[in-house]
């Protein structure tokens, strides 16, 4: 047991986490001695938490909803992408010293890279929503050298916010949507609207350039109502698991060594778990 990599999810509640399905995944394909451990750490335990870790053996693990803005408030130091997005979703250890990083734009990134090549070239996106998710897919945009990049959401305040930490964002009300949607090359829904079959976003698709890409990050329903509506209308479109998926191979990479790939087989376990429930 000694020789056991260990990693884990922490959050609160995180019974419905897939990741110990994915990462348990790969450690099997990989031959790995490794454990991937569910962790329910409520926020006023996760600092001690955090400071078990290396007397523990934990290599290092994920962090979900609600410990992420204390993971980056208590790490030693963060990558790039979890300084710009403002939350650390993996944590890993170098020389001793507990790093945070996040691997959510990565995972919208890679996803879009499979699904919707030539994604990169769009010269205006337009995104749906502005909460913790919301900043991980701007961030990947600003990246990848969108231009224009329009943030739509309900609570103004919000929207505002999220568009002053990067260079091309706008911030828009709802109300702005028909006069955006002509001109968006990219549209991206993080609202959790559309969830568990609740009404879609209630947009005129018709809008929309026939040339328009449509993802969701939402994947529970898989094809959610805003995507059923694209497809519909003939657009091409990529739904919200493949970022999960991806998110996840930085992660394993650090704690096991081994760089994992996003499979079909990965995608067809975690699909027949989806479709147990959640
Ligand atoms: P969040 O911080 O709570 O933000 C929720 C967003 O949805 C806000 O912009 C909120 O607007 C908007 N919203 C909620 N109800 C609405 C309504 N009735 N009408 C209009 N807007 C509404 O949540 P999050 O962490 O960003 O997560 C959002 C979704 O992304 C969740 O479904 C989550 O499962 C999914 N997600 C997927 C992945 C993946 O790997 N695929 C990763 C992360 C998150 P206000 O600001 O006005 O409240």
């Amino acid at each position: 047991m000694a020789d056991t990599l260990r990693a884990f999810v922490c959050g609160h509640p995180v019974a419905h986490s897939r990741s110990p399905l994915i990462h348990g995944h790969w450690l099997e394909t990989h031959g790995i001695a490794g454990s991937y451990e569910k962790i329910d750490v409520p926020p006023a335990e996760f600092p001690a938490f955090a400071a078990s870790l290396a007397a523990r053996g934990f290599a290092g693990g994920n962090v979900t909803i609600p410990n992420k803005e204390a993971a980056f408030a208590l790490v030693s130091r963060r990558d790039g992408a979890a300084q710009a997005i403002g939350a650390v979703n993996t944590l890993w250890f170098e020389n001793g010293e507990l790093v945070g990083g996040n691997t959510d734009a990565y995972g919208f990134s890679a996803n879009l890279d499979e699904r919707l090549p030539g994604w990169r070239s769009a010269g205006m996106a337009t995104v749906l929503g502005a909460g913790g998710a919301a900043r991980a897919v701007v961030h990947a945009l600003a990246e990848s050298g969108i231009g224009r990049i329009a943030i739509v959401n309900r609570t103004a305040a919000r929207a505002e916010a999220l568009a002053a930490g990067f260079t091309g964002a706008e911030a828009h009300g709802w109300d702005r949507l028909d006069d955006l949607l002509p001109s968006t090359d990219l549209l991206v829904n993080t609202t959790s609207l559309g969830m568990d079959g609740e009404a879609g976003a209630g947009l005129d698709m018709a809008l929309l350039p026939d040339s328009a890409l449509v993802t969701d990050i939402v994947y529970v329903p898989l094809e959610t109502p805003l995507l059923a509506q694209a497809s519909r209308r003939g657009l091409r479109t990529a739904d919200g698991l493949g970022m999960l998926l991806h998110q996840a191979v930085p992660g394993f990479e650090r704690w096991f060594g081994t760089r994992p790939q996003v499979t079909r087989e990965l995608r067809d376990l975690v699909v027949a778990d989806l479709g147990g429930g959640h």
